[in-house]
């Protein structure tokens, strides 16, 4: 079996540890409990037919800031970038820290996550999706499960696919 190490990774509260518990355990909890370190968990998809076993990895810190130490990337074969669509701070750094990311990991698969799209409405996501040139692949609500699993999916079959 294929083993991936992803690293899930984006500002303060945009729903990191979120997306991990509701694809590892199927749980969403209103509190925030800041994530302290780095949490580790392991969780087998198939795609396609092949089964990859993936290793998350749920850190704390900005890549902004240069809060995270550039060691936690070393071996990660993908990337979940998250941004929060209620936050529209949040999407200001979306560009400087995708550029960041491609060019520390340049193999490795990147996935640039929307997150929290159940506390907008239809109309305001298509008027961000303009104003920010739509550079998420997915949209998705750790709240409501939406596309989490097609999330990891999606980054399975780029894990797969070679370069
Ligand atoms: P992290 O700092 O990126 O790990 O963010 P957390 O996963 O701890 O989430 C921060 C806060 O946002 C918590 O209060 C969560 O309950 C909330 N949250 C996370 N994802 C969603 C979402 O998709 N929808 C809503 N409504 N709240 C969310
Ligand atoms: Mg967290």
């Amino acid at each position: 079996m294929i083993s991936k190490k992803v690293i899930l990774t984006g500002s303060f509260g945009v729903g990191k540890t979120s997306l991990f518990n509701q694809f590892i355990y199927q749980q969403f909890s209103d509190k925030y409990l800041t994530t302290i370190g780095v949490k580790v968990n392991k969780k087998t998809i198939t795609v396609e037919g092949e089964e990859i076993s993936l290793l998350l990895w749920d850190i704390a810190g900005e890549i902004a800031q240069n809060k995270v130490p550039e060691s936690y990337f070393l071996g990660a074969g993908g990337i979940v970038y998250v941004v929060d669509l209620s936050r529209v701070a949040t999407l200001t750094n979306m560009q400087t820290d995708v550029a960041f990311l491609k060019e520390i990991l340049p193999s490795g698969r990147l996935m640039v996550v929307a997150n929290k799209k159940d506390l907008i409405t239809q109309e305001q996501l298509a008027q961000l999706a303009i104003q920010y040139k739509h550079p998420w692949d997915i949209t998705t609500s750790a709240k409501t499960g939406e596309n989490v699993e097609a999330l990891f999916i999606e980054l399975g079959k780029r894990l797969l696919t070679p370069l």
